[in-house]
């Protein structure tokens, strides 16, 4: 059966007991998805079994829900192993397995993962979990401290498990694979199927039946996909302007970097937006407070990186916001499929810069659907939604207000001041507008960006660096959505150089010119050019042009500016070895 085609058969053409079709009923379920169609019969069998089906396909009912059926509760041992990548992915699992086990009391599911301290979960792996959701390392810990017996063990699921070879936890789940008995299920479920997972496969699985869901999802069938090409208009802006004009509930945005995940957090926070980040560094309770507000509506924008939104499960992702592209069109689907979960129609909008057209193209021919071009909301549509928003606003306050008090203090004023009430009502609304204008302005995409000085000045940009400074090249421009607060930023976190050091910043169409000191020491050039604008390497180059670089020869402590910048006993300078220690450290 494919994935497109609706599944003819039934939940109650499988031998699931009455307490498992209740719980699913109750959840809405109300024909089996096509990976459950085919997966379940198989493994009511006790065949082992190797699903290649991605995230939203409903793989998680195609395995839990035999497994729960296998499930004796007059034991009190755990019967049942998954291993997920991640500790949102073994979170969404446990709950999902919970919710098919709402009819069956005495079952007990318990997530196990890393972050999360040990007391809770050995609690209840005394108690005897039937089965246990966990994370490669954390399971390794409790086997080796003995918190978790497998000799009972009946079935073992490896979950994503192209996602726990790419996260390095290959050695660590055939390391669990070989402390299972021999006597066992093993059911393995992947997006795709590398060599290192056939092999896998092949070494501990016993004649595996296996089930392909086309890469064509149905989750994705009812994604909207566009793409907006970047250009005239920074990613943020740019961002703004969507969010305002479509119609949404919550959006799940990705970034490359978990630096970037804060960073765009707080500027959409800065624009009275609800947002937060979700990043890997985040302690474990901090992540899952922040998915609990976005669950209550506390949080409309969750701001996040793949690792941090895998296993997310939220049904309120009416949009999917691409603002840097993934790296391959795997990750692309998985991110995608957060959206247009059970059923619902799903939005997916990705920033594409110029030069990550080809990733586009990439994505188009592996997903075989079009991503249509799209184009930013036009002021005029914005104004005309906001014209609309601010009239039925005011019709609102007319109708449901208090306002008698109001009326007799503005009678009085009218009359004192013989003012005009439609002049006076225009007064209250900029009174209520604040200072942001309530109509924006024209996008206007120049054929090539006029060049923007830093402070505000309007010299002409061939000027010559001030005396002491000399004159840079950076790779990322407005096509990148560079602006100079990010190189200021991205410059003074890593090189130690404070902001006063930096000097006048051109920001053009594909590049940005930047006068730094003179004498930068090599290491912190050699540094500089691997650090990230708008998560591109800035790949900074010293302009060769004479006019603009006079002094080019004087390299070395020369004047009092070099010396206060890069001098190495100073404070900023200790910061970049610092930090240089802690990138040598990552590596
Ligand atoms: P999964 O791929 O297991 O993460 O499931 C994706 C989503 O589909 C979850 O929200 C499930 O609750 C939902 N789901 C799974 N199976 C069905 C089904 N047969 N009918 C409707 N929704 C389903």
């Amino acid at each position: 059966m494919s994935e497109e085609s609706p599944s003819s058969v039934s939940f109650s053409d499988f031998s699931l007991n009455d307490r498992l079709l209740e719980a699913i009923e109750g959840l809405g379920f109300e024909t089996p998805t096509p990976i459950q169609a085919q997966a379940i019969p198989f493994l009511q069998q006790g065949r082992d079994l190797i699903g290649q089906a991605q995230t939203g396909t409903g793989k998680t009912a195609a395995f839990g829900l035999p497994l729960l059926g296998q499930i004796d509760t007059s034991r009190r041992n755990t019967q049942a192993l998954i291993l997920a990548p991640t500790r949102e992915l073994a979170i969404q699992v446990a709950r999902a397995l919970k919710q098919f086990a709402a009819k069956m009391p005495g079952l007990l599911v318990t997530p196990i993962y890393g972050g999360q301290e040990y007391g809770t979960q050995l609690k209840a792996l005394r108690k005897g979990s039937h089965i246990v959701v966990g994370t490669p390392g954390r399971v390794m810990d409790h086997i080796r401290r003995g918190s978790l017996k497998l000799d009972g063990l009946k079935t073992m699921v490896l979950d994503e498990a192209d996602e726990m070879l790419s996260m390095g936890f290959v050695e660590d789940i055939e390391w669990v694979l070989g402390h299972c008995p021999d006597e066992r299920q093993t059911i393995l479920f992947s997006a795709t199927m590398p060599s290192r997972i056939r092999s896998i496969a092949k070494k501990y699985m016993q004649d595996p039946q296996q089930v392909i869901i086309e890469k064509r999802t149905s989750a994705a069938t009812t994604i909207r996909q566009r793409h907006w090409v970047v250009a005239g208009l920074n990613k943020l802006d740019a961002l703004s302007r969507i969010l305002e004009a479509e119609t949404l509930d919550a959006v799940l945005i990705f970034v490359r970097t978990k630096a970037s995940t804060v960073v765009l957090a707080e500027q959409l926070a800065e624009r009275h937006l609800k947002a937060a980040a979700l990043h890997g560094d985040m302690p474990q309770s901090m992540r899952e407070h922040t998915v609990k507000r976005l669950e209550r509506g506390q949080v409309d924008l969750l701001v996040a990186t793949d690792v941090a939104a895998r296993g997310l499960d939220i049904e309120r992702f009416s949009h999917v916001v691409n603002y840097d592209m993934p790296g391959d069109p795997e990750a692309y689907v998985h991110r995608i499929g957060r959206t247009g979960r059970a059923g619902r129609v799903g939005n997916a909008i990705s920033f594409v810069v110029p030069r990550e057209r080809y990733l586009l193209r990439g994505i188009e021919r592996i997903t075989k659907q079009p991503i249509e071009a799209m184009k930013l909301p036009s002021a005029d549509q914005l104004n005309r939604k906001r014209i609309t928003d601010f009239k039925q606003s005011i019709n609102q306050i007319v109708t449901e207000g208090e306002l008698d008090p109001f009326i007799g203090i503005l009678r009085e004023l009218c009359e004192e001041e013989s003012l005009d009430p439609l002049e006076m009502a225009a007064a209250l609304a900029q009174k209520a507008q604040g200072k942001v204008p309530l109509l924006v302005r024209d996008i206007v995409v120049p054929t090539r960006k006029p060049d923007r000085p830093r402070s505000g000045s309007a010299r002409p940009q061939r000027v010559r660096p001030e005396q002491g400074m000399a004159r840079y090249r950076l790779a990322v421009g407005l096509d990148q959505g560079a602006m100079p607060s990010h190189i200021v930023g991205a410059i003074a976190n890593s090189s130690g150089l404070q902001g006063r050091h930096i000097g006048r910043i051109t920001i053009n169409q594909d590049h940005s010119l930047v006068d730094l000191p003179e004498g930068m020491p090599n290491e912190i050039f050699q540094l500089l050019k691997k650090i990230r604008v708008c998560q591109i390497p800035m790949d900074l180059s010293l302009v060769s042009d004479k006019s603009t670089t006079p002094d080019r020869k004087s390299f070395g402590p020369k004047n009092h500016a070099k010396r206060t910048a890069f001098d190495p006993k100073s404070r900023s300078h200790q910061k970049t070895r610092n930090h240089k220690r802690r990138v040598a450290g990552k590596r």
